[in-house]
């Protein structure tokens, strides 16, 4: 029995559930949009450790992923080609979702599309045209047009880049407003009927015989029919005796100052996407790096370090023109959640404990339409 609870808190905040879902981020909110969609009598909590979501969904870039050329042939060649058309329709069908569900202003939607920047070094100039080919071709029934992929070079030296051999475009990218997105999926949870608890962290989670009981480090015991872990990057600390197949990857960007005249305008992708910026109204957004030091990003710890922060300060020097001028005004890191083949987990792991885990940073708009098949699978 706990105790120095009321009745009142008892009987209402901390009621006994059909669903918990543990972690507000992206995946959390939209699956119990979902989950309620489907079925609106079901009584659906939502267990948020910070005061606000705090991972990936409001740490990111605000692209509306649908996959750069150089990704998708990646996927294509690893995972097979039917697996990269799924995960590929997956992201089209999502950022459809959220436009269907959200006016654009009120998430500062920019179908702006987005590119990739190609240097010789990376890809054989003479086999773009044919990867194109192939590319479009597989993706036409997906996006209703045979040129989802455009190769646009002119453009680099029109949008400000420099020391990059070819661009590919594509319309299907947008950018937008990450907190707002989450700030907006909330307010629809809420107006289903969800409760959202913040500043509760989930110590853990034990299958019972009925059920499932959540313990938590304010020393709350909640209870709930089922629960879906949504704890991305975080998961294994709560989800006791499993390990859960995810890595933490953490991703740091640097946002410049307003620029005046910016000429950059859409989302953009370089070295397998290792790469990624953006223009924020007349503000550059870049992200990434990782790679250049894969071990010490491989942490939850939410901090900037001096060598990615300077490798994305040197790329953008390098690949900017010396026209533009900036200062950096502000810096931030967040936690990705990776799986080994890059696709999403999505397991029960327990009779009654789902987790539905690691968009490997392409989740704003993948989850709408992972939380579907989360839902699907709650209730049949
Ligand atoms: C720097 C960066 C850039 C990115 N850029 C893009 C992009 O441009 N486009 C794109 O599509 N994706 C991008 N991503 C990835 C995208 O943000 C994620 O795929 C997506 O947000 C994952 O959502 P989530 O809800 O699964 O995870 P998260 O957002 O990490 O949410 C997990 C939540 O669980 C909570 N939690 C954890 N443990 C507990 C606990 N024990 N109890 C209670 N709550 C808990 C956390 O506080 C957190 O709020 C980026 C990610 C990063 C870090």
């Amino acid at each position: 029995m706990q105790t120095n609870i009321s009745i009142w808190e008892k009987d209402s905040f901390f009621a006994p559930q059909d669903i918990i879902i543990v972690g507000g981020g992206l995946m959390g909110l939209w699956s119990a949009i979902t989950l309620k969609e489907k079925k609106h009598s079901l009584r659906i909590t939502i267990l948020e450790k910070n005061i606000t979501p705090l991972g990936a969904s409001t740490r990111n870039a605000g692209f509306a992923c649908f996959g750069s050329p150089t990704e998708l042939l990646h996927d294509a060649q690893t995972l097979g080609e039917s697996t990269m058309l799924s995960i590929t329709e997956k992201r089209f069908k999502g950022i459809e979702k959220i436009t269907h569900y959200f006016p654009k202003h009120e998430i500062e939607y920019d179908p702006c599309g987005g590119y990739e920047c190609i240097t010789n070094a990376q890809f054989k100039p003479d086999t773009i045209h044919d990867s194109i080919a192939y590319l479009n071709q597989l993706l036409a029934p997906i996006t209703g047009t045979k040129h989802t992929f455009i190769r646009n070079d002119a453009a680099l030296s029109t949008l400000g880049l420099q020391h990059f051999d070819a661009l590919i475009q594509n319309k299907m990218e947008a950018g937008l407003h990450s907190g707002k997105l989450v700030q907006a999926l909330q307010m629809e949870a809420v107006s289903m009927g969800v409760q959202i608890l913040s500043g509760i962290e989930v110590t853990n989670c034990l299958q019972q015989n009925n059920g499932v009981q959540l313990h938590t480090h304010q020393k709350i015991v909640f209870t709930a029919e089922k629960v879906l872990l949504c704890t991305n990057a975080f998961s294994n600390t709560i989800a006791t005796g499993h390990t859960i197949p995810v890595k933490a990857g953490r991703g740091q960007i640097i946002l410049t100052s307003p620029i005046q005249n910016l000429p950059l305008h859409g989302t953009f992708h370089f070295d397998a996407g290792f790469y990624y910026w953006r223009n924020l109204g007349n503000r550059i957004l870049l992200g990434g790096a990782r790679n250049k030091a894969f071990e010490e990003e491989t942490t939850t710890s939410l901090t900037t370090s001096a060598t990615i922060q300077t490798a994305l300060e040197d790329f953008l020097k390098t690949h900017l023109h010396p026209s533009i001028h900036y200062t950096i005004e502000q810096r931030w890191s967040g936690i990705m959640g990776f799986t080994v083949n890059h696709l999403p987990y999505i397991h029960f792991i327990e009779p009654n404990i789902l987790a539905a885990i690691a968009c490997n940073g392409m989740g704003v708009a993948l989850t709408p339409i992972i939380a579907e098949e989360v839902a699907d699978r709650f209730i049949q």
